[in-house]
């Protein structure tokens, strides 16, 4: 790294942008990086995952190289502030929480020296830039590559084609260096080769509600996994000849959700057509490689896909899927299954592809992300599978890189961590669990630090939003996805409430509090954007009215992504994680707040429930239904219209949809947000998500929370508590779990 700091020294930066010179130190880095690519392993794993949302490189790399500190100062000799460089957007290459899981995990493996390599699409376009314009989401292409892309390396030497029926296309190679320990490598590739061709990887998620979107969508999982399959079949023939009985001892592959699951058919079709392997010895070496990973139990978000879909553009998968299912029911009878149980766990049934049960039936291991969430897969949505393979199941609660989401995010609370516990902590085969016996002597440096990293915070979003939130503000954030099942809309419901009673002088002590909101809706989610419109329209009656603007605010952030979740994560008191018991498998974004010190207001669902187990019930704030009472409140029927009835201040904040409040511009959607809670909507019964039944608790506790933090010295307690208890939540040992447990690197 001295070479590196030397040309750095060197490097002229006069009349250079910053565009430029991100360029040009992040290029003299790269080359060091790229010495120290490490050779494949004897045994390596394989992550297929469709979304790898990274970040912005440029700060993790230098601090992973372990020179950033060192290239702050060498810069500002020369007049270049560091921070200057945080112009350069995020190559957002994915949507959320699943992405940003690919990203923290390659992260970790690199950290502890395991051989994993990522591999995924190089999108165009990721995922789309969110402005609002009337409190409505606009969004625009994500032209990431704009700033010049110099943390990958083109391998036109390794480009490979891809056939479909009717074209084929060519896999194009991009290696991103994942630094750490060991320097390991995320490969995504770039179709190339004809108009059509380059339209595979053009856009993450293109719009599939049309038959030409779905069939691209397929084409684009295809495209990848089969990139993936050519490589990892080609160096196994070449290195260890042509009879694979060694295969899945040498190759392990974790399928991230059902998108890449079409490479289990493609490795069969490759060992059997190219290799003359027998079908059967095929798809054995298939069973014995891969392992898969569920992320969701809404049944909309399970992909299916149509026989005659996949027909089209895919005859031999086609064929090999169906002898798949023959061979799939041979065994269950053999095992003595009823029909209904064969049907429950088919690869294929009355024209239809399941692609988890074929990643179930095909796996070695079969996990969920969190302790709840597994227990779900193995009593509801896989619960034939469960019964007739138990030894695939296994939990592997989710993690976030401590090296992201604290030492970078919050150098300031790491120093302050450095201070009473050494800096051992920064290993990633250490914890910080020390910390509890110094909570008391942390606790004034803790306060300060927040304070620190609010006013960052703040700073941030007047130059991004234009609006200066007053200092010393107490600020709770929900910042993720915008979706029905993760709740916003109770908590505008929510705060809608606070707001009427500050106003009416029922709440009279409440300390001033900001309301931080931050999501993307799918551009084709009408009532999730209904929800964005209806909490701009709150922010703009709360923010502009005389007799609450000095106590509440509320900030929809535009844009939200990994960089702006960085600044929030660590200027948060009070996370939100506020989702529907039993709908959000994990939550990721729950953990990254814990490490920063926020408590959670949140229900039992997910991660949250090893959150207070950790960290303790008295140190966060739980309420609403759990999973069992939800599943009670199902059989016994219930009735939102009820709670409205008897909850006046319920029904003053629902009504705002309809009573003329705000404007939907006369589009009908918070009528729809309305009925959809009070009649139902689509195959939903009312209130399909339970926000009335959970909104009284709810809005009780964020009151608590309030009064609560009145004593900032025993809050910032049970704050402490919660960074002091998150060690658990580090990728570092997710990962150390993964690979112990299930690839056996
Ligand atoms: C961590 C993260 C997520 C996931 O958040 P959840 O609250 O777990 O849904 C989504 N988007 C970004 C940008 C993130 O950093």
């Amino acid at each position: 790294m001295n070479e590196f700091l030397n040309r750095l020294k060197e490097l002229d930066v006069t009349g250079k942008d910053v565009v430029t010179l991100y360029n040009e130190i992040s290029a003299l880095a790269m080359e060091q990086a790229e010495k120290r690519i490490a050779p494949h392993a004897k045994r390596n794993a394989y992550y297929l995952s469709i979304e790898y949302l990274l970040g912005r490189a440029f700060f993790n790399n230098l601090m992973e190289l372990g020179v950033l500190d060192e290239v702050s100062r060498i810069l500002s000799e020369k007049g270049v502030d560091i921070r200057n460089f945080e112009e350069i957007e995020d190559a957002a290459l994915g949507n959320g929480g699943l992405g940003r899981l690919a990203a923290c995990f390659l992260d970790s493996a690199a950290a502890l020296g395991l051989p994993l390599y990522g591999y995924g699409i190089r999108y165009k376009y990721g995922l789309f830039k969110q402005a609002f314009q009337d409190g409505r989401q606009t969004e625009m292409p994500d032209d990431w590559q704009k700033f010049g892309d110099p943390w990958s390396l083109r391998r036109e030497g390794e480009k490979r084609e891809i056939a479909f029926a009717d074209y084929t296309v060519t896999a194009v190679p991009y290696d991103i260096p994942i630094i750490g320990e060991r320097v390991n490598v995320l490969r995504l590739f770039q179709a190339e080769g004809s108009p059509q061709a380059e339209k595979i990887s053009e856009y993450l998620y293109p719009a599939d509600d049309t038959e030409e979107g779905k069939l691209l969508r397929l084409r684009q999982e295809y495209f990848f996994s089969a990139a993936a399959i050519g490589e990892l079949t080609e160096r196994y023939a070449k290195e260890h000849g042509k009879k694979f009985d060694d295969f899945g001892a040498c190759n392990v592959i974790q399928l991230n959700d059902t998108h890449p699951v079409i490479a289990v058919a493609e490795l069969i079709r490759v060992l059997t057509v190219q290799y003359k392997v027998s079908f059967d010895r095929a798809a054995a070496i298939a069973k014995a490689t891969f392992n898969y990973t569920n992320h969701t139990v809404l049944p909309e978000a399970l992909e299916c896909w149509r026989e005659e879909l996949v027909r089209k553009i895919l005859p031999d998968i086609a064929d090999i899927l169906v002898r798949l299912q023959r061979m799939q029911t041979k065994e269950l009878k053999a095992r003595g299954c009823s029909a209904k149980e064969i049907a429950d766990m088919a690869i294929y049934r009355d024209g239809i592809f399941y692609m988890a049960n074929l990643a179930v039936y095909m796996g070695t291991a079969v996990n969920g992300v969190a302790a709840l969430h597994t227990e779900i897969l193995k009593n509801t949505l896989f619960a034939t599978a469960y019964r007739i393979f138990p030894e695939k199941f296994r939990n592997k609660t989710n993690g976030v890189t401590k090296r992201r989401w604290l030492m970078l995010a919050n150098p300031e609370l790491s120093g302050a961590i450095d201070g009473v516990i050494g800096t051992a902590w920064r290993d990633p085969r250490e914890g910080f669990g020390a910390l509890k016996e110094h909570i008391d002597a942390l606790t004034d440096d803790f306060i300060a630090v927040k304070e620190t990293k609010k006013r960052q915070l703040f700073d941030y979003i007047e130059q991004k939003e234009g609006v200066r939130i007053p200092d010393r503000f107490l600020v709770y954030a929900q910042v993720k996805r915008l979706h029905e099942y993760k709740r916003q809309l109770m908590t505008a419901f929510a705060v809608l409430e606070l707001y009427h009673a500050i106003k009416d002088g029922a709440l009279s002590d409440f300390h001033p509090s900001v309301f931080l909101f931050g999501a993307k809706s799918a551009p084709s989610y009408r009532r999730a954007k209904a929800i964005i419109k209806f909490i701009n329209d709150i922010s703009a009656l709360v923010n502009n009215d005389p007799a609450t603007k000095d106590v509440l605010r509320v900030v929809f952030v535009q844009n939200y992504n990994v960089s702006y979740a960085e600044k929030i994560v660590a200027g948060t008191d009070v996370s939100l994680q506020v989702s529907t018991a039993g709908l959000e498998a994990s939550g990721t974004g729950n953990m990254k707040f814990m490490m920063n010190g926020a408590v959670t207001c949140g229900t039992m669902d997910g991660a949250n429930i090893e959150i207070v187990e950790h960290a303790g019930k008295e140190n966060n704030y739980i309420f609403g239904a759990t999973v069992e009472e939800i599943d009670a409140l199902k059989a016994s029927g219930y009735d939102p219209n009820a709670v409205l009835a008897q909850n006046s201040a319920h029904n003053r904040a629902v009504s705002a949809l309809i009573d003329g409040t705000f404007s939907d511009g006369g589009t009908g959607e918070y009528r729809e947000l309305y009925d959809a809670l009070t009649v139902g909507a689509s195959w939903h019964a009312p209130d399909h998500y339970f926000i009335l039944h959970d909104l009284s608790s709810y809005v009780h506790a964020l009151v608590q929370i309030n009064r609560d933090y009145g004593n900032r010295a025993m809050f910032a307690r049970k704050q402490l508590q919660n960074v002091a208890n998150s060690s658990f939540f580090s990728s570092d040992r997710t990962i150390a779990e993964y690979a112990a447990d299930i690839w056996h690197i």
